[in-house]
């Protein structure tokens, strides 16, 4: 598998609007890395992962092409990764596909939202549950529960396809103990882990600090979820985290750890 990191960034992206954080203002100044978009990913071209507000921004940035997407999997319901209202340009009068050829994949939050609001959705919707694999040609998928949201199922990922699986886990605290119960001996290849609050601790429970994040991942090794080798990414960063990626790069060297940045392509 290949994984691109579409977008990088949390709910308000790097730079936010009307932030004088010192991590906006060093974005604003530097450019490159240091700009951060909406969080998300594609696998192999063909696996999309969450559609938020910057994704047609993504595509043309990167030179990709929608049409290649095979599946359209939400996380969960935020805005920054379930821009319900981008979903209508992909469908006729704006679009020139009378029928888009991928399914969406969504928990009951998704699923009833994206009827409420296109009763006549034209494309197959399938409601996932955490816990419930399925498949999705050569894929099988796993949502495992995030400690994110208390009013819905919010989903990080198990993605396996020839031998090799990943994890992609953005938005989300320190798991429960039922996601943790369902990971040991996982061995996952590759790791993409949030890092929303960065430095800054935070009263919300759904995003994980730095040493949040380095606890996961020790507990992780500890029984056998990700492989020895694993590569591991983070994703999901917050201008109020206070830390530039250039910061995190320094930060995160000595762990093993590769600081994510827009456009990031690893093979798995
Ligand atoms: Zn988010
Ligand atoms: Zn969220």
């Amino acid at each position: 598998m290949r994984i691109r990191l579409m977008g990088t960034g949390a709910a308000e992206g790097i730079p936010a609007f009307y932030s004088s954080t010192r991590v906006s203002e060093i974005a604003r100044r530097e450019g490159g890395r240091e700009v951060r978009t909406r969080s998300a990913a594609v696998i192999d071209d063909c696996l999309k992962i969450d559609f938020g507000p910057d994704t047609l921004h993504q595509i043309h940035r990167d030179v990709l092409d929608a049409r290649d997407w095979c599946a359209l999997l939400f996380t969960h319901s935020h805005d920054d990764h379930f821009c319900r209202s981008e979903l209508q340009y992909m469908l006729h009068p704006f679009s020139t596909c009378e029928c888009m050829p991928f399914s969406i994949f969504g928990n009951a939050t998704i699923v009833s939202r994206v009827r409420e609001r296109y009763p006549e959705w034209p494309i197959e919707l399938v409601e996932t549950e955490s816990f419930r694999s399925f498949a999705i040609g050569p894929y099988e998928v796993t949502p495992i529960h995030a400690y994110h949201l208390l009013e819905e199922d919010a989903h990080n990922f198990i993605i396996r396809r020839d031998g090799r699986t990943l994890i992609y886990a953005t938005d989300t605290g320190v798991w429960r103990e039922d996601t943790w119960d369902f990971l040991p001996n996982t061995q996952a290849n590759l790791l993409v882990i949030e890092c929303g609050h960065g430095r800054v601790p935070s009263d919300y429970f759904g995003h994980l600090t730095l040493d949040d994040m380095y606890a996961v991942i020790a507990r992780m090794r500890e029984i056998g979820a990700i492989a020895p080798d694993a590569t591991i990414v983070t994703t999901h960063h917050s201008h109020n985290g206070d830390l530039t990626y250039a910061e995190m790069v320094e930060e995160l060297a000595p762990h093993g750890i590769i600081a994510g940045y827009d456009g990031l392509v690893l093979e798995v």
